[in-house]
């Protein structure tokens, strides 16, 4: 008989012991946590994928082997054709690059007790409080009328200033101490402290007849905008200005075994199938690796996976690659990862994980066959006989893995981009490395599973 019957997930760091391992898992996140310092919105993630694939030799023509293709800059898909053809199934791993933040609203600027300060309007799932009193930063792009596009990032380099959003003493909290949290902590209250100086030319009085002269504060950043972008307010609506945390991912722990960072669902999964994608470059099927926007607000829009996005791109390559092949088989016969982070069992918070069916950090990728909420609702399930060959493939490639649920049942719940790609009728799985503090503005991953995680999508594009 097996001696093995029991089933026991294996740690990482048992497995990877070797002190060549052990330099190789440390080198690798120190790559990653380059990568997650730069890269805090879809659209730097975009323009940094792009940059390496162009050195890689990619390009977006269609008829070449080694292809990639955008979406208004913040989904992009890229291809290597593999040794047998489309009808024997290609590969998919599928990430995605938006994360949970701050927007600036339409109407940002304005000012309240001679301060400049500038509204925003949260993106996907915060716990608001979070975001007070911590260094932030400005990232995003605004586009001019005449088409040119600003970029801006102010916050990150040692010498930017950074933002804040002020919160309440503790002397004045009383009463918000007794309030739920969802009602202490407000959306409108997410203002962002610019400034403040007055403008001195409204302050001298030169400009008597502006309207602005009232508004002192927010027109000396106005002045700041238009003299260091040429930006006037206006441009302020095509723009896409995101808040984000300020300052670089770091090695976290006394042992330096972690990441700390903000961004790491999905920038985890986005930097290990990437890294795979290079490293695979001679595979049996058909790669395709795509990184998605929008997935943290339900995968909405011309840019997330609800869109046709990627069905589009698949049918002009089919049509260049193979004009017989009909591309419903080849979408049908797709095996595919849905590259996401899973909510680990947190010391604190165990009373909400079922122990049995949860994940810990350093065991691995996790498998999450189903996801959703209550009875399953909303949640794509993975076969059993695709399960079975996934695990069969790490198993042979001696990469450590775990399987688990998201929480106790009934006690939350949450989705990704696997039940877009499962309507084709091609397997599919939740795969990804556990976090901690999930959506927070300083999320915790283990190094050993990024390894991990990297070794196991480089096995599935082989
Ligand atoms: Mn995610
Ligand atoms: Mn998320």
């Amino acid at each position: 008989m097996q001696n093995n019957i029991a089933h026991k997930p294996r740690n990482g760091w048992d497995v990877y012991a070797s002190e060549d391992e052990r330099k190789k898992i440390h080198e690798l996140a120190d790559k990653y946590i380059d990568f997650l310092s730069s890269c805090k919105t879809e659209r730097e993630t975009v323009n940094w994928v792009r940059a390496r694939l162009e050195e890689a030799g990619f390009a977006k023509d269609v008829t070449a082997p080694c292809f990639f293709e955008t979406a208004k800059d913040k989904t992009v898909v890229m291809a290597r054709k593999g040794r047998r053809s489309l009808q024997h199934g290609v590969r998919i791993v599928g990430a995605h690059a938006d994360t949970p933040r701050l927007d600036f609203k339409q109407h940002p600027l304005y000012e309240a007790c001679d301060l400049a300060l500038a509204k925003t309007h949260y993106y996907g799932g915060i716990r608001k409080y979070q975001w007070l009193s911590r260094p932030l930063a400005l990232h995003g792009v605004v586009v001019k009328a005449d088409g040119a596009c600003v970029e801006i990032c102010i916050g990150e380099d040692p010498v930017d200033p950074v933002l804040v959003i002020t919160d309440l003493l503790p002397h004045l909290a009383y009463k918000q101490n007794e309030q739920k949290v969802s009602d202490a902590f407000e959306a409108e209250k997410l203002n962002v402290l610019l400034g403040n100086t007055p403008s001195a030319k409204a302050e001298t009085g030169e400009d008597k007849s502006q309207p602005e002269q009232k508004e002192r504060f927010k027109t000396k950043i106005l002045e700041l905008l238009y003299q260091r972008y040429g930006l006037i307010e206006e441009d302020l609506y095509s723009a896409e200005l995101q808040i984000v945390p300020a300052g670089q991912a770091r090695s976290a722990g006394l042992d330096g075994s972690l990441v700390g960072g903000y961004g790491q669902d999905d920038r985890i999964c986005v930097f290990a199938a990437f890294e795979a994608f290079l490293a695979e470059t001679e595979p049996e099927q058909t790669q395709i690796v795509i990184f998605w926007d929008k997935e943290e607000i339900g995968s909405e829009g011309a840019t997330g996976a609800k869109s046709l996005f990627l069905e589009y791109t698949l049918k002009d390559l089919v049509r260049a690659w193979e004009p017989d092949t009909d591309p419903s088989l080849v979408l049908r016969q797709a095996r595919a990862l849905s590259a996401d982070v899973h909510g680990s069992i947190d010391p604190d918070y165990q009373d909400l994980h079922d122990a049995l069916n949860s994940s810990k950090l350093g065991y691995g990728p996790v498998f999450c066959k189903f996801t959703g909420h209550r009875g399953k609702v909303g949640s794509s399930e993975a076969t059993a006989e695709y399960v079975a060959w996934l695990r069969n493939m790490l198993n042979t490639a001696g990469i450590p893995w775990q399987m688990a649920g998201l929480g106790k049942v009934d006690s939350g719940g949450g989705g990704t981009v696997a039940k877009f790609l499962a309507v084709y009728g091609m397997d599919i799985i939740d795969f990804g490395p556990g976090v901690l503090g999930m959506h927070s503005p300083f999320e915790v991953s283990s190094k050993v599973d990024l390894y991990a995680t990297c070794l196991a999508f480089r096995e599935f594009l082989r």
